[in-house]
């Protein structure tokens, strides 16, 4: 479509009109003709219902304004920041400052349902599945410009608020993982900007590569998000990963899944290596057994951890307790004797779980693993799942045996660290 020359992108739903345009002649020029032609089909334009959205930074955006005056008559508040379109905030620039009233919006009725969620007890894995289809799919629509980097520390909290989860020892990046991709706010909003961006590639609305390298852009905003995840731009709708291969993009949505699967597949591995970077004794410990990624393992855990409940889940995850631990949380001199077996040693989860002679310990103790892996986070070895089990199990044990006798030393209120 041309308005007086100047070409301009326009789209229509029902009488909802949305145009596109380059520069602020164009834009001016698109007005007055609608303003002419309307008329000769005897409609009258809305104009109520005007909306400008000028692109770019806070200076250029306030000169378009001033310009717009001068050679549109209109009145001054047509020109917005930030304009809803069927249910997406589009914003003249990838500005954090620049609130997105509907996706806020979104928020606060996800923050509402996550309240509604957490008053139902129906155990840990039917909660995650109420957070992950009634309250993250309300906050994760229509993040396509920008990545909601102040909004998810809200969407992180509705999460908690859902699960009813208190402070934890959990690493949080083994927690993520245990948690799933689809109650992370970073994966979930930008796996929804990739896949409604790839059903426009598909259908011929998204064109312009070059685009990628734009802020603001939605394109930019999706290769973004590939990259925090590991994936480069390799040539037009083509990415690839150091160890997972390419994803591309074609008009016949070859391979949709795989490359589904492969994204969530990068998202579990970059939760690995953050966690193998945190600045915690076990993650220390882990780089220095040389601990590397394993898939397979990995969704053993995942499964061990739902199987087998919270305590589990929290071993898992890193979320020891220990008497040595009670102690530093409550910022008590640390015990350098067990009070369980009276051996002088500092009473770690290591000693209580694997070593300490007393029977509230041994009694379900299979032998000591040998894969550090296994004897810190009880994670499967996969090469003998009865014994596998029986780790689990055993540390379960452990876990509320250590933590009801320090309920019944101390009142409740007095621990908020540590969350069964
Ligand atoms: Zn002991």
């Amino acid at each position: 479509m041309t308005a007086q020359d100047h070409d301009c992108t326009t789209v229509t739903y029902v009488d909802d009109r949305n145009t596109v345009v380059k520069s602020l002649d164009a834009t001016v020029s698109l007005v007055n003709s609608w303003r002419r032609e309307a008329p000769r089909f005897g409609m009258k334009e809305n104009e109520s219902k005007l909306r400008i959205v000028p692109r770019g930074g806070a200076g250029k955006r306030q000169q378009f304004k001033q310009q717009l005056a001068a050679k549109l008559d209109c009145p001054e508040s047509v020109v917005v920041d930030t304009h809803r379109i069927l249910g997406v905030d589009f914003a003249g620039a990838a500005d954090p400052d620049i609130p997105l009233v509907t996706g806020n919006a979104r928020l606060d009725e996800a923050d509402r349902r996550a309240r509604r969620v957490a008053l139902i007890s129906q155990g840990r894995e039917r909660m995650k599945t109420f957070l992950a289809t009634s309250v993250a799919a309300v906050a994760q629509w229509g993040w396509w410009r920008r990545e909601p980097r102040q909004e998810l520390r809200k969407f992180a909290k509705i999460m908690r608020t859902g699960l009813r989860d208190a402070s934890t020892t959990w690493s949080k990046y083994l927690r993520m993982i245990f948690l799933g991709h689809r109650l992370d706010g970073s994966f979930t909003t930008g796996f929804q900007a990739w896949s409604m961006l790839r059903g426009a590639y598909k259908v011929g609305c998204a064109k312009n590569w070059d685009l990628r390298g734009r802020a603001g852009t939605w394109l930019n905003r999706v290769n973004r998000w590939l990259k925090k995840l590991g994936w480069r731009d390799v040539g037009p709708w083509r990415w690839r990963h150091a160890e997972l291969g390419d994803i591309f993009w074609d008009r016949e949505s070859r391979d949709k899944d795989l490359h589904d699967h492969a994204l969530r597949e990068s998202w579990r591995k970059q939760c690995f290596s953050n966690f193998l970077a945190q600045d915690r004794r076990d993650a220390t410990e882990a780089v220095a057994q040389a601990v590397q990624y394993d898939s397979d393992r990995l969704k053993a855990a995942i499964a061990a951890a739902s199987e087998h409940g919270l305590h589990a889940a929290a071993v898992l995850g890193g979320g020891v307790v220990s008497d040595a631990l009670f102690t530093v949380h409550c910022k008590e001199p640390l015990p350098h004797q067990c009070q369980w077996c009276f051996s002088h040693v500092v009473p770690g989860w290591d000693h209580q779980c694997w070593l300490c002679p007393c029977e509230a310990f041994s009694a379900t103790r299979p032998a000591v693993p040998e894969d550090f892996m296994q004897r810190r986070f009880a994670w499967p070895r996969l090469n003998n799942k009865e014994y596998d089990a029986a780790v689990v199990r055993h540390v379960v044990h452990v876990r509320q045996a250590l933590l009801s006798a320090r309920w019944e030393r101390r009142p409740r209120e007095s621990d908020i660290s540590i969350n069964t």
